[in-house]
């Protein structure tokens, strides 16, 4: 579940050390240490700019106001298996049981469960997309930030994170996989072991954008293999893939069920963003839905159109 953020939260940060306290004002500090001198001549130099609008803001790697007022935050109520957000959460009228979208009865992922922090809002895909293709990399301690909030029921009891792989020509010509930075800035928060190697994508994918949820479900099937003589490091273990964006879920599922065949006792996929349409929604109880007739619970909620993705 994600924890409300305010913006004076993303501008202290856990353990950034920025002295910005709770309520957005710098606190007086009786003696500076020389590191926090050093960061401030560097701050005259490069001033702190807003990651996205490049506004002047008090911290480095951070969001302006305006621009975190842009961020649509995934918050509860939330499908328990995909983590889209669902319209009202059945269990406040008394039920236990955590629920599911219509598009995750109808069409169950290979993976157990998928969280990302915020839907694909214009201002995170800018973000998304300077961070994979503009090498802005400032803001990687933030989204590790993010991370850990939308993942902490996947994190609390995981095992391994894996990013997902890029092939090698891609990974060539990007110079780094976005995933693996990702990763690897929640691992330094959770202290989870990364590997980076175990799944290899062994076939060069055309780029997924614009195509449908099928087309995509096809362009990576046999995508993913694992790596020689690693089956061993993922057998029996709680595994969370990591990736920037879920789109239709088809890179989460063939990583999956990649992982599951060799073993992994249980993958869950992670994500900065979530593509979805928040509309297209049927809230279901676990164990007493039924995809297109009158539910039992009470969750009858009925949105004007019909899931077609995950
Ligand atoms: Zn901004």
């Amino acid at each position: 579940m994600i924890a409300p953020m305010s913006i004076s939260e993303t501008e202290a940060g856990p353990g950034d050390g920025a002295g910005i306290e709770a309520g957005g004002q710098r606190t007086a500090r009786p003696f500076r240490p020389l590191g926090a001198l050093l960061g401030g001549l560097a701050d005259l130099v490069l001033p702190p700019v807003c990651i996205v609008c490049r506004t002047r803001i008090g911290s480095h790697g951070l969001l302006c106001g305006g621009c975190w007022a842009r961020i649509d935050f995934i918050a509860p109520p939330i499908c328990a298996r995909l983590g889209i957000p669902l319209p009202y959460d059945p269990r406040a009228s008394g039920g236990n049981e955590p629920c599911l979208s219509a598009a995750a009865i109808a069409q169950p992922p290979v993976y157990d469960r998928a969280r990302a922090a915020a839907h694909c809002s214009s201002t995170m895909r800018d973000l998304i997309q300077s961070f994979k293709y503009r090498d802005r990399h400032e803001g990687l301690p933030l989204f590790a930030r993010w991370l850990a909030s939308a993942g902490a029921p996947l994190l609390a009891d995981a095992e391994l994170l894996v990013p997902v792989p890029l092939y090698r020509s891609r990974l060539w010509s990007r110079r780094f996989n976005q995933s693996a930075m990702l990763a690897h800035g929640l691992a330094a928060l959770t202290g989870l072991k990364v590997d980076c190697f175990v799944l290899k994508r062994v076939k060069r994918t055309a780029s997924q954008v614009g195509l449908s949820a099928k087309e995509r479900r096809r362009n990576v099937a046999g995508a993913f293999r694992i790596a020689r003589g690693r089956a061993d490091q993922i057998k029996g273990k709680r595994i969370v893939v990591i990736d920037d964006v879920i789109t239709t879920g088809a890179t989460a599922d063939a990583c999956a069920r990649t992982l599951k065949r060799a073993g992994a006792a249980r993958v869950d996929v992670l994500a900065l963003a979530r593509a979805a349409d928040p509309t297209a929604l049927v809230v279901i109880a676990t164990g007493k839905h039924q995809v297109n007739g009158r539910l039992t619970n009470g969750c009858n909620h009925r949105s004007p159109k019909q899931p077609n993705s995950a």
